[in-house]
């Protein structure tokens, strides 16, 4: 990137999204561009959790029981590459354990199948009043008269089965880390970036040999983590990770009289929250969301 370069991805900038006028950006003299690459190392991990509602768990194996119950697994797309560490399918399923089957006296009613009538307060009669504006009581239409109506917990049987179940919860684990010493990190989350590296499958191995060596170690300590889902709890399904590069550059200059530096990523930028302009105010009419860097 020019410093000619660098000021019209300035001026493209103020033009497209912030409200600093253009006037102090012209007076702006650019008297040097770096550049330099920041790293972004996602990692995504589909897992599978079991618990049985109301502590059914117990030491006779009634743990590995709970994993033996089929539960529908959600589709997650297999074209990552397309639509890399996105599993858009969290999700909870709550299935009858067989055989645990009890049956209770309903907690409403107590049994009776029958619980008294909200619409009359159980008196079996309501106030209405005529075409000449005189009051009269009449037998209360929701109970016809009686003031009770049919237990609506128990469908009026008096009875309630209970029974265990296996609730499973499908969740998508994510993590990062951002390899950029100087720009803000939220600045290279919303860059768009190259692709380096991608990969899926039932397990992923950690980045090795690559520079710088904080990518590698961070790749090693976040896949270590991830892969530590698998326990007797959890059950990991799938992994992915990528890393990505984002040019940036680091533009010094002067401006009345003072020097000083900001940083554009990314450019042309995807998101208009992508530079560090000083004077920037942080609230941009597009996203309402800029912060000043
Ligand atoms: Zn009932
Ligand atoms: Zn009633």
């Amino acid at each position: 990137m020019s410093k000619r370069e660098a000021l019209k991805a300035l001026l493209d900038y103020i033009d497209d999204h912030c409200c600093w006028g253009r006037r102090p950006a012209k007076k702006l003299e650019v008297k040097s561009v770096t550049s330099s690459t920041a790293f972004k190392y996602q990692i995504a991990s589909y897992t599978e959790t079991r618990r049985i509602h109301g502590g059914w768990i117990d030491d006779d194996g009634e743990v590995s029981r709970m994993w033996d119950i089929a539960v529908p697994k959600p589709f997650y797309p297999e074209d990552e590459a397309s639509n890399p560490v996105e599993y858009e399918v969290d999700s909870t399923y709550d299935t009858k354990l067989n055989h645990t089957e009890e049956v209770w006296t309903c907690h409403r009613c107590r049994g009776s199948g029958r619980v008294r009538c909200t619409r009359c307060r159980g008196s079996g009669r309501i106030n209405r009043t005529d075409s000449e504006g005189r009051q009269y009581r009449a037998n209360c239409p929701r109970c016809y008269g009686s003031g009770r109506v049919t237990c609506g917990t128990c469908d009026g049987s008096g009875r309630l089965v209970w029974y265990k179940v296996v609730v499973t919860t499908f969740k998508t684990i994510f993590d990062d880390y951002i390899f950029m010493t100087k720009m803000d990190d939220d600045v290279i989350h919303a860059a768009t970036g190259d692709k380096i590296m991608f990969s899926a499958g039932r397990r992923v191995g950690a980045i090795t040999h690559f520079e710088p060596e904080e990518v590698a170690q961070n790749s090693k300590r976040l896949v270590g983590r991830h892969r530590g889902l698998n326990n007797g709890r959890c059950n990991l399904w799938r992994m992915t990770h990528k890393l990505q590069s984002v040019p940036v550059f680091e533009v010094k200059y002067e401006l009345d009289d003072d020097d000083g530096i900001f940083w554009i990523a990314d450019y042309p930028a995807q998101c208009c929250c992508i530079c560090n302009v000083p004077g920037c105010f942080n609230n941009c009419h597009k996203c309402n969301n800029c912060v000043l860097l």
